[in-house]
């Protein structure tokens, strides 16, 4: 888990006011859900034989003895607040973003971690995969904002039940030939979950599935139309994409059309977003029967990407130097109601010399110094200290007078 210090903390801002900025444009509306959640609904929808539910999860139990798991991804959680709290009977169209926190008992490495942070969006209630392309135009559109450009966006179908189990099967029949090139997992699991033999990171197992069979020859009409559409919709909005049939995702909810944004910076932790259609979800999770789609961000893994921008803190307005007590309850004073106008003003609070306060006004970066000393004080004027050239000038010491030459 990782602490966010000062020096970083602007980038995450700008990520975060630009994801606010850029969804609302497209007509999305924050939610914002528990980060803990009842261990059920994690199993019930991400699926029990994924890596995070058999082991990325943080589960524990509650006073009450009820099994409580900090919540692995938002999607299953935003979906539990909609059919709670039926948000459907107001609208039947949903378009939510949501940003937090989210934890995986992962290996800790470079772009991993097990407190990590995702903006996600989902939109509820349409099928039409004009919804699909918006989607990916408001994601790419996100990253053009934050000037992260070196991303490839990748799409495949997944199908859905109707086509999913004749593909499972081949896919099957497939792996079983190829039992002994497969790591020990693969061999366990592949019964289970199929799909995720395609996903697996040891270099034998991909080796052993190049020429598996592919998703998208076995798609039935339905899921091949709306993948044919996705593509045309993408390709009239002029979106670059690249189809990868062996994109699975490692939730099992996922259906149809699935994505990711991928960048070749960041190693084997390339994925900076990625999501997909989950149809069924809602219903499963005891909701009414209606369609889904969404994707959630890495905000670490954005960041990295980030790292060279200029993340200074923006140096003071003003720095207020007064000299002996009088003068530095004077300066207190005056900073209180500049910082209520919304001028941003430091002064010292130790009583130091001249020359320390000049020293730390410096090291503020602050353009300005306005100095008070006794006899000014008594006078009601000040000198206006120009750090640049260290030039004076004599003013009036009143607030409306400061206000003007801060405004
Ligand atoms: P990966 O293949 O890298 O494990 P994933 O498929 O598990 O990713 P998702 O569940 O789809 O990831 O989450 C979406 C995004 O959240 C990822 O693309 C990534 O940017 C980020 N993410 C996932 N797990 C972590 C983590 N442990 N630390 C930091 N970011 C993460
Ligand atoms: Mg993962």
């Amino acid at each position: 888990m990782n602490d966010i210090l000062p020096a970083d903390s602007p980038v995450w801002q700008e990520l975060e006011e630009t994801a606010r900025r850029v969804f609302s444009t497209y007509g999305f509306r924050e939610i914002r859900v528990p980060v803990v959640e009842k261990t059920e609904l994690f199993c019930r929808s991400i699926g029990e034989a994924t890596d995070i539910v058999e082991k990325e999860m943080y589960t524990f139990t509650d006073k009450g003895g009820h099994s409580l798991t900090l919540r692995p991804e938002g999607t299953a959680p935003v979906m539990r607040a909609f059919i709670q709290h039926k948000l459907h009977a107001a609208d039947p169209i949903a378009k939510l973003y949501y940003c937090g926190p989210m934890f995986r008992h992962e290996r800790p490495q470079k772009g991993r971690y097990r407190q990590f942070h995702q903006i996600g969006a989902e939109v509820i209630g349409v099928d039409d995969p004009k919804i699909d392309a918006q989607l990916l135009a408001m994601l790419v559109n996100y990253f053009d904002e934050v000037s992260i450009d070196d991303v490839e966006l990748q799409i495949n179908s997944l199908g859905c039940p109707e086509c999913r189990p004749g593909y499972r099967q081949a896919l099957v029949t497939f792996i079983e030939q190829r039992l002994d090139s497969l790591c020990d997992d693969c061999r366990r699991r592949y019964r289970n979950n199929p799909l995720r033999t395609l996903d697996c990171k040891v270099p034998g197992c991909r080796q052993a599935t190049l020429d598996a069979p592919s998703v998208l020859d076995h798609l039935c009409g339905g899921c091949e139309d709306h993948f044919a559409r996705v593509r045309r919709y993408l390709k009239n909005l002029r979106l670059p994409f690249a189809v990868n049939p062996r994109m699975v995702r490692g939730l099992d909810y996922y259906c149809k059309t699935t994505f990711e944004l991928l960048t070749n910076r960041l190693g084997s932790q390339s994925a900076v977003a990625a999501g997909g259609r989950y149809d069924g979800l809602i219903r499963q999770l005891g909701g009414p029967d209606l369609p889904g789609i969404g994707f959630a961000m890495g905000l670490e893994r954005l960041v990295l990407l980030k790292e060279t921008a200029d993340r200074e803190h923006p140096a003071p307005a003003l720095f207020i130097a007064g000299l002996g007590e009088a003068a530095a309850d004077e300066a207190f004073r005056l900073m209180s109601l500049m910082q209520r106008s919304g001028i941003e003003v430091e002064m010292d609070y130790q009583g130091r010399s001249l020359k320390a306060q000049l020293r730390r006004a410096d090291k503020l970066g602050a353009a300005q110094v306005l100095i008070i000393g006794e006899d000014e004080l008594a006078r009601g004027s000040a000198q206006l200290r120009t750090m640049a050239d260290g030039s004076q000038q004599e003013v009036r010491l009143d607030i409306d007078t400061l206000r003007t030459l801060f405004t």
